[in-house]
């Protein structure tokens, strides 16, 4: 548990690490480093690494720009995948007394996991990675297989890039997991192991980093944004909850084939803020064509057993019942904050003993019930009036999160307007997800 710095940094020398690439999160939950040799990062393990915040989204609007941010000594990466050299280490943002800064989004989730855990509870996330793999050479992206859900033809995407993914992954701590072709051609999806949520967190960041540079080696783009191509399967990034006591028993597992009292309290504490959520969860001006009707992903807020059209499904595996799948977000989300979103939601679900309106059984999308955000505009409103706005931890980063956000989707409408350009997808969404998101 208590690792010192300079072990962890001994361990990486003697691991023929020569480079650490120290790591700070911004508030899109994307990667902002410095890279430095092995010998001279010594003194970084010990005593942090000072940067800029004012060229940071979200630490600008602070007026005091210099921060230090500390490594955390759990969330260190080999990068195998790239033979090794370097090592990821990520960092967490403090303030001149030492204190955890709340625009850091890595802070803000660990501050969601201390709230759970006084309030009793410990959670277990992991989470399904859809993306697509394509070739970017041409300037517009263009499908490389024509695979289908768990195409079993050898296609030299799956046995190059594929395979090489999932060694990666193993080697490099994320875990043994596993991939699969899905339902639209040249998409995949790999397994994030269940874990603590914010390694779960750290892992997606690094498979994302990894992803993109073996897809490059073969010459294609490994592109997260949630809707690249219109008429076919997005990628979601569904994520499955399960809640513990602090004696290691999971409340969710039930004894019959129903989701126990504890579970639905939780799923019916999400269900309510799904709305609330949904810019945090589905951040892009993209995700929003994911999210329409007949392609597995959610439009009404509903749940349902085994029901692949419901926001959150119960796994029905062998009526084994225990943990639920939330449908809803996509893997351009920042995790920190969609994670500590969700968990907030599901303590006040458990904390208030909430019940859930009755499982849908049938397919959701013509459903009485009420629609998730039609766009991201919509989104921020309901983000900007939702009560995660004036959670204490919460209230600066997602105060400024609206903010962009907000100006995102301006930038959007004043060249597109969403009624025209619904149901295609843009140059400006290549422009900014595709090799980003
Ligand atoms: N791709 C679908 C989504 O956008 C999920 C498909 C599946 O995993 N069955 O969420
Ligand atoms: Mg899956
Ligand atoms: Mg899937
Ligand atoms: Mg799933």
């Amino acid at each position: 548990e208590n690792v010192e710095p300079r072990d962890v940094w001994r361990i990486l020398k003697a691991s023929g690490v020569k480079f650490v690439k120290f790591t700070v999160m911004d508030i899109n939950g994307r990667p902002r480093a410095e890279l430095m040799p092995i010998d001279p990062a010594l003194d970084v393990f010990r005593d942090g690494m000072p940067f800029d915040g004012s060229s940071i989204p979200s630490y600008t609007t602070v007026n005091k720009s210099d921060f230090v941010a500390v490594p955390d000594n759990h969330a260190v990466y080999v990068e195998r995948w790239n033979d090794g050299k370097i090592a990821d280490v990520f960092m967490n943002v403090i303030d001149d007394s030492g204190k955890p800064i709340m625009r850091d989004p890595r802070n803000v989730l660990l501050s969601a996991i201390y709230e759970l855990q006084r309030s009793g509870f410990r959670a277990l996330m992991g989470v399904e990675v859809e993306f697509f793999i394509v070739n970017n050479s041409s300037g517009s992206p263009a499908l490389v297989d024509d695979g289908m859900y768990f195409e079993g033809r050898n296609t030299h995407v799956l046995l190059d890039v594929a395979a090489e993914l999932t060694a990666a992954m193993s080697e490099s701590g994320i875990g043994e997991t596993k991939i699969h072709h899905e339902v639209a051609p040249s998409q995949y999806e790999v397994n994030i192991p269940a874990d603590s949520p914010i390694k779960v967190a750290d892992n997606i960041i690094i498979y994302k980093i990894m992803a993109r540079d073996i897809a490059k080696r073969h010459g294609y783009v490994a592109t997260f944004m949630p809707k690249p191509f219109w008429g076919i399967n997005g990628s979601g990034a569904h994520t499955h909850i399960s809640i513990w006591d602090l004696d290691g028993r999971n409340l969710f597992e039930s004894k019959n084939s129903e989701a126990t009292p504890e579970a639905q309290s939780a799923i019916a504490g999400l269900l309510a803020a799904a709305k609330s959520i949904s810019a945090v969860v589905a951040p892009t001006v993209n995700s929003y064509k994911r999210l329409v009707p007949h392609h597995e992903a959610p439009t009404r807020i509903a749940w349902g057993y085994g029901n692949r059209s419901a926001m959150i499904r119960i796994p029905f595996y062998g009526r084994r019942v225990n943990r639920f799948e939330y449908r809803h977000p996509d893997p351009s989300m920042n995790p920190y904050l969609a994670f500590a979103a969700e968990l907030n939601a599901v303590m006040k679900g458990l904390s208030s003993k909430a019940s859930p309106p009755p499982p849908v059984e049938d397919i959701a999308y013509e459903l009485n019930a009420e629609e998730t955000p039609r766009t991201l505009g919509e989104a921020v409103g309901e983000l900007r009036k939702s009560p995660i706005a004036s959670i204490d931890y919460m209230r600066d980063i997602i105060a400024a999160y609206a903010d962009i956000k907000e100006k995102e989707w301006n930038d959007y409408e004043s060249i597109y307007k969403w009624d025209d350009t619904w149901s295609k997808i843009t140059e400006w969404e290549y422009t900014h997800y595709l090799s980003t998101a």
